[in-house]
């Protein structure tokens, strides 16, 4: 029997993409959200270091983050929430950070709890290659298309007036094992790259400026080197980098939550990129040596075995250098972007992006969808499935 709650698909399980599916599926959409990694929180996931889970990226909460805070009690993590002094190179004062308890793998892990605890389902190593409409004919037959799935008969009048089918979204996955499965659903939301989400929408009649604006936003990409050290290496927090450098920050992550039991002091290199620097497409022994030649500059006394691990992490899309707006929300009916360029970032100096607005737009989209959904439930018919396996 068909699911009669409305469905919808979320691309990306990064803290936009989770937070938006457990507001859905708390408001009863039966939810399905696709993440192309094994694990979820995007740029802010973690692996496990001796014994503790540890970002791959330099995370912090600021006290300013009123959106994150709110978000951390209602999940009832806000007993994990610990404020430090943190020292900056070349700064007068100490700044008070944030950090949880258990990292903030314990954000992830309840965020994906709770979507799982209201029905919905998350889906590890999906990565999505294409989104298109299902056939207008398909949606109106009885059997309600190729998925077997009941479509309904509902429709809407289009801008001639002309009553059309409302739309289904069809979302083709690639697994590891490179199979393919397409995933049926009523509604779509996108939390990657606008670059992406134009790649990967080539089928659906999205207008020509819609898609030129996706394409003019820039993004910068970036590589961290997260390392373990046998000993402390600075006494700071937070250092830049004066020099020309792949990287241009340090952070040094046990000045401000103290060792823990991660077995050594964890330093994060932290770079910029423009994707035709040659370091880019090398490997990421090369990209270590790169680093470590520079960290050296840092401090001549730093030997190799000073390091007991480390760990570098690429993201092409990490920092949007142009900002639509959130003007492209919605392509198509039913079709939402929340893309991080479209985040107001209120950063210091407008160039960084956090967490908090993230938080505030994934909230404001799902309300969107949700009150999109009130005032039109006939085009919602029934659950995402599962439909092809190729
Ligand atoms: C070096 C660095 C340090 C930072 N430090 C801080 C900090 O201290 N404090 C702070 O507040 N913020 C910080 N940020 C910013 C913060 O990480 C981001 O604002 C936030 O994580 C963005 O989340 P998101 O869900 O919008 O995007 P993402 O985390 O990028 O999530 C998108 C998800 O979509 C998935 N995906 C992409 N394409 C596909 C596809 N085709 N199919 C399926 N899945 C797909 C990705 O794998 C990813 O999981 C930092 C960022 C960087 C780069």
């Amino acid at each position: 029997m068909s699911d009669p709650r409305p469905s919808i698909c979320v691309v990306g399980a990064g803290i936009s993409g989770l937070v938006c599916a457990w507001e859905l599926s708390r408001k009863g959409f039966a939810v399905q959200v696709v993440e192309q990694h094994s694990t979820a929180g995007g740029m802010l996931a973690s692996m496990r270091i001796g014994h503790e889970y540890l970002e791959l990226l330099p995370h912090h909460i600021r006290k300013s983050d009123r959106n994150l805070i709110s978000l951390l009690k209602e999940l009832g993590l806000q007993d994990d929430l610990a404020w430090f002094d943190s020292l900056w190179y070349g700064r007068v004062g100490r700044k008070k950070l944030g950090y949880l308890e258990r990292g903030f793998h314990s954000l992830i892990s309840a965020l994906s709890q709770e979507i799982t605890d209201s029905g919905g389902l998350i889906h590890y190593g999906y990565t999505v290659m294409d989104i298109s409409q299902t056939d207008p004919a398909d949606i109106s037959s009885p059997q309600g298309g190729s998925s077997g799935v009941s479509a309904g008969a509902s429709s809407f009048s289009n801008s001639t007036g002309t009553d059309m089918p409302y739309p289904r979204y069809q979302i083709a996955c690639v697994l590891a094992d490179c199979t393919t499965v397409v995933i049926e659903t009523d509604t779509v939301l996108f939390t990657a790259s606008c670059r992406n989400f134009a790649h990967i929408t080539h089928n659906l009649l999205i207008p020509t400026d819609y898609r030129d604006a996706l394409m003019d936003v820039t993004y910068k990409a970036n590589m961290c080197l997260l390392l373990l050290m046998k000993t402390q290496f600075t006494g700071c927090f937070s250092r830049p980098i004066s020099f020309e450098s792949p990287f241009q920050r340090m952070i040094e992550h046990t000045n401000l939550v103290g060792a823990r039991r991660y077995g050594g002091h964890v330093l994060y290199l932290s770079g910029s990129f423009v994707t035709s620097h040659p370091l880019w497409t090398q490997s990421d022994a090369e990209v270590f040596q790169a680093f470590f030649k520079n960290l050296q500059l840092v401090n001549p006394t730093i030997v190799r075995s000073d390091i007991l691990n480390w760990r570098l992490t690429r993201n092409r899309y990490a920092t949007p250098t142009t900002r639509p707006g959130n003007q492209l929300l919605a392509p198509l009916p039913g079709l939402y972007v929340n893309s991080l360029a479209m985040v107001d970032d209120g950063g210091e100096d407008g160039s960084e992006y956090r967490m908090d607005p993230c938080v505030a737009l994934a909230r404001q989209t799902a309300r969107q969808i949700e009150q999109e959904y009130m005032s039109a439930p006939q085009k919602i018919s029934g659950s995402a499935a599962i439909d092809r396996i190729f």
